[in-house]
């Protein structure tokens, strides 16, 4: 297998090039002074260059081929069909998108971010909408280049969740907006019977740290290959499958910021981490896409980490650590506070039922804005009109509606859907684990991680980027990627709190 060994020798020092760029990326983040920023850019859009040159390069084509002759015999799931399988993939797409293109895109939305930034601190959509269209402009000629079957958004969808199509996505987005539009309506005139005050009492910042460390090391997040760091921004990011990192934000008033994010993060962190050792140095030791990478966040966040049996546990230890602001306050009270449902205008801000509801919002505009059903200078209106009929709240200005996500002004065009299809994702894994290991929930309510760690490691980690999400959702579960187990879970979980 000559030629299969000169391509993984190709694709391991690609592989270096993008750590190189990921441990800059981490540092600019967390560590590096301001003064740093200029020619940290250049660093990294130096690394960027030489890896994409020779990712794309004739000689990559050459031993691609000579490659996929050589693994034909192989089993479909093997490492090196894999490996020749994705990496064709990969290489067939990148190859499409004209280098000037690659570079209009990059300068119009690095200059979109600061046009941005503007607009929202004036909350003045105007100040945005010319270079907001340009970005649909270029992001259309994308589309255009990457080629799509159907319709135009699957080209850009595809980027992020490889063989989704926008169809399947409208078609399982309605069955759930059906069943949750109501249930917002439902809960409307009960949302006072809970009350979430308790998390914006003072808790002191190194022990929500401490706090946090305790868990992610019960959850089998391994210190010997991450560590965690501050950061603005929460993140993950992997510079091998031995050097996992994550970053958590502090926030003294607000007890959900880093004890939430530091469980989501940490979710990340254990797919990466649980990565097969025979992948490492190649293009498939990463998650299969991002909605399968946050349905991994997400599980660990939510349906573990937001339920009564997790806080079984960890309740009592809380209580000990901050006993001024939680003692008086019971288990059940904390585990309705950090489950309260508020419709809100702000998606980060949002709780588990509304928060699809802000994803569907934003798939929906930008659907439309593609396919030229909607002009850009008319989405404000729209923007509103569906915060109205969904959520039933209407903000009184642009920078609490469609400003306030920095994503399209980035480019990040067909990536808010990955959000919402990892919360639905991360239940029907949950569900399927619990089904063949009834010990879980039991072992969740001792502090007990392994069982759950261990399935989701044999049938989603070890395979990082082997098989396409759906392929893998079906491989995991037996069954067809669906919404019924996400909203039969939202049903139970939240007619208990508030209906009974
Ligand atoms: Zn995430």
């Amino acid at each position: 297998m000559i030629q299969l060994t000169r391509l993984k020798s190709k694709l391991a020092e690609i592989c270096d090039l993008k750590g190189a760029a990921s441990v800059l990326g981490w540092d600019q983040q967390t560590y590096m002074p301001p003064g740093g920023a200029n020619a940290r850019a250049e660093q990294l859009a130096t690394l960027e260059k030489l890896s994409h040159e020779m990712f794309v390069s004739a000689e990559m084509g050459e031993l691609l081929e000579g490659a996929a002759a050589e693994v034909s015999a192989l089993a479909y799931d093997s490492d090196e069909a894999s490996l020749v399988r994705v990496t064709r993939r990969d290489y067939d797409k990148a190859r499409k998108i004209p280098p000037a293109l690659v570079a209009e895109i990059a300068r119009t939305t690095s200059l979109g971010m600061e046009v941005w930034v503007k607009a929202k601190a004036e909350s003045n959509f105007a100040v945005f909408q010319p270079i907001l269209q340009k970005i649909y402009q270029l992001h259309q000629a994308l589309a255009n280049c990457l080629g799509f079957e159907e319709r135009m958004y699957d080209a850009l969808l595809d980027q992020y969740e490889p063989d989704m199509k926008t169809s399947a996505l409208e078609e399982i987005f309605a069955n759930l907006k059906a069943e949750l539009v109501p249930m917002v309506h439902a809960l409307s005139d009960k949302l006072n019977s809970v009350d979430g005050s308790v998390l914006h009492r003072h808790y002191d910042g190194q022990k929500q740290w401490d706090f946090g460390t305790e868990v992610l090391k019960r959850f089998g997040y391994d210190f010997e290959k991450g560590r965690q760091d501050k950061s603005v921004h929460p993140f993950t990011t992997s510079f091998s499958i031995n050097d996992v990192r994550i970053t958590t934000h502090v926030d003294e008033n607000f007890l959900s910021s880093a004890l939430f994010g530091t469980l989501h993060e940490g979710g990340h962190a254990l797919y990466d981490q649980g990565i097969s050792p025979s992948l490492e140095r190649s293009p498939l030791s990463a998650g299969a896409s991002l909605g399968i990478h946050e349905s991994q966040s997400r599980l660990w966040e939510n349906p573990v980490g937001r339920s009564l049996g997790f806080w079984k546990f960890f309740y009592p230890r809380l209580q000990s650590i901050f006993p001024d602001s939680l003692a008086p306050v019971s288990l059940e009270a904390f585990y309705q506070a950090i489950n309260r449902v508020q419709p809100s205008l702000i998606r980060v801000e949002a709780d588990e039922i509304t928060y699809n509801l802000h994803i569907m919002i934003r798939f929906e505009l930008e659907v439309d804005l593609l396919e030229e059903r909607l002009k850009v200078a008319d989405l404000p209106a729209a923007w509103n009109a569906r915060m109205k009929d969904y959520l039933g709240i209407v903000p009184s200005k642009d920078a609490e509606g469609v400003l306030q996500d920095v994503h399209w002004s980035h480019g990040l065009i067909g990536y808010f859907p990955t959000y919402s299809l990892g919360n639905l994702i991360s239940v029907q894994l949950f569900e399927q684990a619990k089904a063949e290991n009834r010990d879980i929930p039991s072992q969740i309510e001792r502090g007990h991680f392994s069982g759950l760690l261990e399935w989701l490691r044999t049938h989603v980690h070890r395979h990082g980027r082997k098989f396409l999400p759906l392929e893998l959702v079906e491989r995991a579960t037996g069954s067809h990627f669906r919404a019924e187990p996400y909203i039969d879970y939202l049903k139970n979980k939240y007619s208990e709190i508030y209906l009974t």
